[in-house]
């Protein structure tokens, strides 16, 4: 036995120092747990606000409330491999009470405890909410198109891509770029919470559809010394969309871009790409998503029959070279209902 190994003075047993590690457990409080926490979140979107900053709070009440009862939870620095198991039960819809059980280490001897916590759950409309219903707004991205109404699908482009931006703003962590609104009476009205928002969406649905946009602030008051502005991002579809067919002087095109100032497009009888100046006179057919399939009923040298897929009649059509037909196969067919032609787009 060496000299320097001593005996607890309370329990006798060998020990290291002065007290054994049980008899310094017994006499220290090595857990303290709050009885009481509280936690404010959104009633209309589940947000949560930690001190004066709002989160959103993607986890549900049972998982919050364990987070919470954990956090209420204090051991003293030596409490080593803390374990905790959280059950808990509704008192009210705005309190809940929460079992923690507690495993340690504490001076290298294992310890167990437990508290409870209740939490108070207090509802308050958080600032992405209080803006919305109140109307707030910097920015609308109007959509519109040249010369025509907006076509459905474009409509549900353009929905699409801001509803996009929006999810993807608010997973970055932008909570405020909110759409506060969308209307479709005459054009599209896509109302935003955030100007840079607006702009984001405006420059997606040009690149995806086409067309350009214009700024257009307006000064809307001061705040801080800072000149608040609204901000309208004018959006102008091109008046023809990209798969439009047009008929110029008896030859079918397709228009492939839609440029700023000029359009290029697919001429479907030779094949060839050509630019069509602003200035041209067109006749639109249709767009090529509306073609339809139509089978090769026979082909003599460049006249190919074609079966109707409305009539089921075999009509005979110049084949253009660059499709590849055999008999017995089909092409995508669009008709011109004004000339009675069909036309082959692919
Ligand atoms: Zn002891
Ligand atoms: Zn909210």
């Amino acid at each position: 036995m060496s000299i320097r190994e001593s005996f607890c003075p309370l329990c006798g047993q060998p020990s290291a120092g002065d007290l054994c590690g049980r008899c310094r457990v017994g006499k220290t409080r090595w857990m303290e747990a709050s009885p009481r926490v509280e936690c404010i979140t959104c009633p209309t979107c589940g947000s949560r606000k930690t001190g004066a900053i709002w989160q959103d709070s993607p986890v549900s009440r049972e998982e919050l409330t364990r987070e919470l009862a954990i956090r209420a939870v204090r051991l003293i620095p030596e409490g080593r491999d803390a374990e905790f198991q959280v059950t808990s039960r509704e008192r009210s819809p705005n309190r809940t009470i929460a079992k923690v059980q507690v495993k340690a280490n504490v001076f290298g001897v294992p310890v167990a405890d437990e508290a409870e916590v209740e939490v108070v759950w207090r509802g308050e409309t958080c600032d992405r909410c209080s803006r919305i219903s109140g109307g707030y707004f910097e920015g609308v991205v109007q959509v519109r198109a040249a010369g025509r109404a907006l076509s459905p699908r474009e409509q549900e482009v353009a929905t699409r891509i801001a509803c996009e931006v929006e999810e993807r703003l608010k997973e970055g962590g932008a909570r405020l770029s909110f759409i506060s609104r969308m209307t479709g009476e005459e054009g599209l009205d896509i109302v935003v919470g955030q100007s840079r928002m607006g702009e984001r969406i405006a420059q997606e649905i040009t690149a995806a559809l086409g067309g350009r946009y214009t700024v257009h602030p307006k000064l809307t008051g001061e705040k801080d010394g800072k000149r608040l502005y609204r901000i309208t991002y004018s959006i102008r579809l091109p008046r023809l969309q990209k798969g439009d067919v047009v008929e110029v002087e008896g030859d079918y095109l397709e228009v492939r871009e839609t440029g700023k100032r000029q359009l290029k497009v697919f001429h479907l009888g030779t094949g060839s790409m050509t630019i069509l100046p602003p200035s041209s006179t067109y006749r639109l057919v249709g767009n090529v998503r509306d073609s339809v399939p139509a089978l090769i009923a026979f082909i003599e040298g460049e006249t190919a029959g074609i079966l109707d897929p409305e009539t089921f009649a075999t009509r005979e059509v110049r084949m253009p070279g660059w499709v590849k037909t055999a008999t017995g196969s089909q092409v995508r067919v669009l008709p011109d209902k004004q000339t009675d032609r069909i036309v082959v787009v692919g």
